[in-house]
């Protein structure tokens, strides 16, 4: 069996399309197949159209969160509720081509256990994130201690043994296509252009864009504590020499430097660095503590699947 998992905060006007696209696109597949649609807490009519959708059509399977724990936390939530051999994660606006899921399968049949949708085009999505997002994935995969994959989203499919170890890994920071990449196994990219959106807003702003990204680094790698040791290393050797400057000034010349503003400019200049260091160490304590606390990643309110 196949399953197809969806998130999906606030896209009432998009439902009705996503099942029927999906249902299409698995009908021809010709396998048994589900579709987990996980209700991110949406604040708008969503609810019902996922309940509607459930109520007409056996093969779906509805998981409404108690509130909304954000995307990562609700893939999370999809991928626990999935009973398949092989699991499709897409996104519920549609960006993700349901159309492009037999062309996954036959990867898959080739022996991959994992295949992910790479981005050779997004369209409607603004220059800058374009500009940011490209050169975003090339940092982390030089940072990250692992091969991630440039352009790959979300989108994907995996094999139950992939999903299995997803499902059993603890940690509560979640940046799924970073532990995908980690987890290994055979992968392999399908290449696909990322449509816009078919219905509403995006539900990412810069700042939750910009929090998913700095998850991504901070979950995959250790780089930035070593910034500091970097910078100690820098501004040590620089004043070393500046101090056998100044002896060597004063013997040869006889006065003394002055200088009250490279004095202010130093002492800002190091102030500046040990702050940014030390917010450095805050996002890892952060995360170790939200590892410690050991809550729940998401809560089920209820699950609606026709015939329960
Ligand atoms: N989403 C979610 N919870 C959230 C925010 C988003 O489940 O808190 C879902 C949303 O419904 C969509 C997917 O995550 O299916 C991707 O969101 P969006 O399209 O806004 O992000 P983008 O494609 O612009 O990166
Ligand atoms: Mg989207």
């Amino acid at each position: 069996m196949l399953s197809v998992v969806v998130p999906v905060f606030n896209e009432e006007d998009g439902i009705a399309e996503l099942h029927r696209r999906l249902g299409a696109a698995l009908e021809s597949a010709g396998l048994p197949y589900e579709i987990v649609l996980v209700n991110d807490g949406s604040r708008d009519r969503s609810a019902e159209r996922l309940d509607a959708a459930a109520a007409e059509d056996s093969h779906v399977v509805v998981v409404h969160l108690s509130r909304n724990f954000g995307h990562q936390a609700a893939l999370a939530a999809g991928l626990a509720q999935a009973r398949g051999t092989a699991v499709v994660v897409l996104d519920a606006d549609l960006q993700d081509p349901p159309e492009l899921i037999p062309a996954l399968l036959e990867q898959w049949r080739d022996g991959y256990q994992i295949v992910y949708g790479q981005r050779i085009k997004r369209h409607g999505d603004p220059l800058t994130k374009r500009a940011l997002a490209w050169m975003y994935y090339r940092v982390v995969r030089d940072l990250a201690n692992v091969d991630l994959p440039t352009d790959a989203g979300d989108f994907c499919l995996m094999d139950r043994a992939v999903v299995d170890v997803l499902n059993a890994m603890p940690e509560r920071n979640r940046y799924i296509r970073g532990l995908r990449a980690w987890v290994g196994f055979r992968q392999t990219a399908v290449p696909f252009e990322r449509a816009v959106r078919f219905a509403g807003e995006r539900k990412y702003g810069f700042r939750h864009s910009l929090a998913l990204a700095l998850n991504g680094i901070f979950s995959l790698s250790r780089a930035p504590l070593q910034l500091a040791t970097w910078f100690g290393l820098v501004v040590s050797a620089v004043s070393f020499a500046l101090g056998v400057w100044y002896i060597f000034r004063k013997i040869t010349v006889g006065y003394p430097v002055q200088g009250w503003a490279s004095l202010a400019v130093i002492v800002l200049f190091l102030g500046g660095v040990q702050l940014i260091t030390i917010g450095l160490l805050g996002e890892y304590l952060g995360r170790i503590y939200d590892e410690v606390k050991q809550r729940p990643l998401y809560v089920v309110g209820r699950v609606v699947q026709r015939g329960s």
